[in-house]
């Protein structure tokens, strides 16, 4: 039962992964009397932008997770309790343990939903019979193991329809794989499924990756969707955008499940046609409610959902709900450009670093051209981002950073 009580605060952040610590500290670096609850069910924090290299037996499981206890600024009222419902026209929600929160300002980063159950007998099958996938912390290590002692056979990586987190990772973790199997004389015949049509959404970095795959003499299958696995009998089903079934023999098997709003967004007001948290892509206002901002995986912007798009947004919700807060006429006047990023381990070793904002359009941060996979943006991926992240973005601190923009010199093909 509700609680007939509310508990009040100025503002309520619905979720503590990376967008939500990282406005939560920014927040308390800004104006440090604020009064601001973080609602988050995990005591454990996750930096998912490393389960790839887990899986690809470059990083170490506990590299990637803290506790969420390290991280909560000094200052912020830590719930650890899940929100069961959004109120947004009486400025509450109702916590599962049935707790109401009143606030003057929502910041929404509920991350997305990963829909495991729209893949029939996947539950039953993943994290045995060599069916794994780099979407689940616990499996990560799993997909290095598979890999490791794969002594031969039919591999298979699956893509979903998007939008995904990290659209890269997908096929990141083919790769990885490929390039192990190959310097250790191992037999594989690999396979991307993808329900895309492309290699990749920006056709720049599409047109470079279909280098990569054939290198590998992997065979990509577009305008396909996984529907069922058997794991025991090494049987995984895919049918086409006509319906038609084919069923694939695997002897290893990655899965990247079907991923959507979470539902307790998707059945409130918040969400927009496609159930996503509807904000101004530029903005990251909701359309509708002024006194709530989106950002992350959760919202219906079209940028790449990927941690490097959180680091360039919650400066702006930042900026903009304080101008709103201040009520001296400040306008929420910051903008997100829709900057993404996806480190694509082409190898062990090398990673194609693929920059881009709103419509596809290609913004290298270096000099370089950036389909060309390199050493330094490796050690990037490996070093320096997980640096990033845990001691620059979730503290809330941001640096002047130069302003994406597009190098059309670097891109000539
Ligand atoms: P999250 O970080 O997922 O946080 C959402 C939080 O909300 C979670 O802590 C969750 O517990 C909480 N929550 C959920 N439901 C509720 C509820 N009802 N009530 C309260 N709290 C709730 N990004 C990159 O930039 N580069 C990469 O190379 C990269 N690779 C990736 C590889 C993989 C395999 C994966 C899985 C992700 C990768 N990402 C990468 C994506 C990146 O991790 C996400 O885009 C980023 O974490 C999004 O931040 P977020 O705050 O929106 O969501």
């Amino acid at each position: 039962m509700p609680s007939t009580q509310p508990k009040e605060y100025t503002i309520v952040i619905a979720g503590g992964g990376a967008g939500g610590v990282s406005v939560a500290a920014a927040l308390k670096l800004a104006q440090p009397d604020l009064n601001i609850a973080l609602v988050e069910p995990s005591d454990k924090h996750y930096y998912q932008a490393g389960w790839t290299l887990v899986g690809g037996g470059a990083m170490s499981q506990r590299q990637t997770v803290r506790d969420q206890s390290s991280l909560i600024p000094s200052g912020v009222e830590w719930i650890p309790d899940r929100v069961a419902e959004f109120n947004p026209e009486q400025n509450q929600l109702v916590l599962q343990g049935g707790q109401t929160l009143q606030y003057q300002f929502l910041v929404t980063a509920l991350g997305l939903q990963l829909d495991w159950d729209k893949i029939a007998g996947l539950q039953e099958s993943i994290g045995q019979h060599g069916v794994t996938s780099n979407y689940r912390f616990d499996l990560a290590p799993y997909t290095w193991q598979c890999i490791s002692e794969f002594r031969g056979g039919r591999a298979l990586f699956t893509q979903p329809a998007m939008p995904i987190k990290c659209a890269g990772a997908p096929q990141k973790i083919l790769y990885l794989a490929a390039d192990h199997w190959r310097r250790n004389g191992v037999n594989a015949d690999s396979h991307f499924f993808t329900q895309g049509g492309a290699m990749f959404g920006v056709p720049l970095f599409a047109r470079a990756l279909d280098k990569i795959i054939a290198g590998y003499d992997a065979t990509p299958h577009f305008g396909v969707n996984l529907t069922a696995v058997d794991g025991a009998a090494g049987e995984a089903v895919f049918v086409d955008a006509e319906g038609n079934e084919q069923t694939e023999k695997f002897d290893f098997l990655h899965v990247t499940p079907p991923q959507s709003a979470p539902d307790v967004i998707k059945q409130s007001d918040l969400a927009g046609e496609t159930g996503w948290v509807e904000v101004d892509r530029n903005s990251l206002q909701h359309k509708r409610f002024d006194n709530v901002f989106g950002l992350g995986d959760c919202t219906d912007t079209t940028n790449a959902k990927t941690a490097a798009a959180v680091r360039r947004q919650f400066p702006v919700v930042v900026s903009n709900l304080l101008a709103v807060l201040a009520q001296d006429g400040s306008a929420a006047n910051s903008s997100y450009d829709g900057y993404g990023g996806c480190p694509l381990t082409t190898e062990r070793g090398k990673v194609m670093m693929a920059e881009f904002r709103y419509d596809g359009e290609v913004v290298p941060s270096f000099n370089l051209d950036p389909r060309v996979p390199r050493r330094l943006y490796w050690w990037l991926k490996e070093r320096f981002f997980p640096f990033l992240y845990w001691n620059v973005m979730l503290k809330g601190r941001d640096w002047d950073k130069p302003a994406a923009r597009p190098r059309p010199h670097l891109l000539g093909e």
